[in-house]
Order: C-alpha cells, then sequence, then structure tokens
C-alpha cells in the first residue's frame, strides 16, 4: 500500500483508509487483521511528517494459554519521512525516522511494524488467562520458590 507522500502534503488533510493485513503480523495475531488508518503528512522544511493513527481491534493469542481474546488497539505515532539517510541522521535527534524512496511510503509496511512493536502478547492478568493454565502456572511458582 503506497502512498505519494508529496502530494498528501500539498492536500494536507486527514486521510482515512482501512488496511487489510495479512502478512508479516506478529504470530500472535490472527490474520487477516483490519487496521483502520487516520492520517495527514505535513511539509516541514526539507522533509515530511507524518501523523499516524491506527485503530483496530485484534484477534491476539494468548502466547501463555494459547486462548484468543479481542485486543484493543490505538496507536498514535509521528514519523518524520526523509529523502537521504544524512537527512534521516540529522532528523533523528528529535524524530523516528523513515528514508522514503521517490516521495512514497509503505503505510501497511509502517502499520504492520507497529504492530509487532505494541500488541501484548498475553492476557493483561494471569487471572483472565484459561483457568487450568492460570492453575499450573500459579503452582509451579509456588513450587519454585
Ligand atoms: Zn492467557
Amino acid at each position: 500500500m503506497l502512498i505519494d507522500v508529496k502530494n498528501l502534503a500539498i492536500k494536507g488533510e486527514w486521510e482515512h483508509l482501512e488496511l487489510k493485513i495479512y502478512d508479516r503480523l506478529p504470530v500472535h495475531v490472527r490474520s487477516p487483521s483490519a487496521v483502520a488508518c487516520r492520517f495527514q503528512i505535513q511539509q516541514v522544511d526539507k522533509y515530511y511528517l507524518l501523523t499516524l493513527h491506527a485503530k483496530s481491534t485484534l484477534t491476539v493469542i494468548c502466547q501463555r494459554c494459547l486462548q484468543e481474546f479481542a485486543y484493543q488497539y490505538t496507536n498514535v505515532t509521528q514519523v518524520a519521512l526523509a529523502s537521504s539517510d544524512e537527512m534521516a541522521d540529522k532528523l533523528m535527534e528529535k524524530y523516528e525516522c523513515i528514508v522514503t524512496l521517490n516521495d512514497q511510503l509503505d503505510l501497511q509496511e509502517l502499520v504492520t511494524d507497529e504492530l509487532h512493536l505494541y500488541v501484548e502478547e498475553f492476557h493483561r492478568e494471569i487471572k483472565d488467562c484459561d483457568n487450568e493454565v492460570a492453575q499450573y502456572i500459579t503452582d509451579a511458582s509456588t513450587i519454585s520458590q
């Protein structure tokens, strides 16, 4: 899903699109995953600044008890889009950076990378895990003490 950075910066409006991601998802996230994106690109000096809101209800397979659960994912990021490595080096102090080729950005790639960084692998609390597994974990930790 390539987006045209330059044209979108000229428009300067908030864009909406829904990505359906099949590949390269984290192993604990069910495929396909639909992620709603709202984003805006602004030109700042010689680079572009992308503000991206991503939102989805993901199906996550808990890596502790292997039960699936609905995970409400929301994430907001701001990324600088640089046209060269040199420029990216300069911007790194202030922003997370991506070097773009011909002012094109693969939005799906970026959103997928963020899922790897931010989606939790487990039920938030052990007590939310499958009962039998939770019991087993509790027992095991009692024995090891
Ligand atoms: Zn669990």
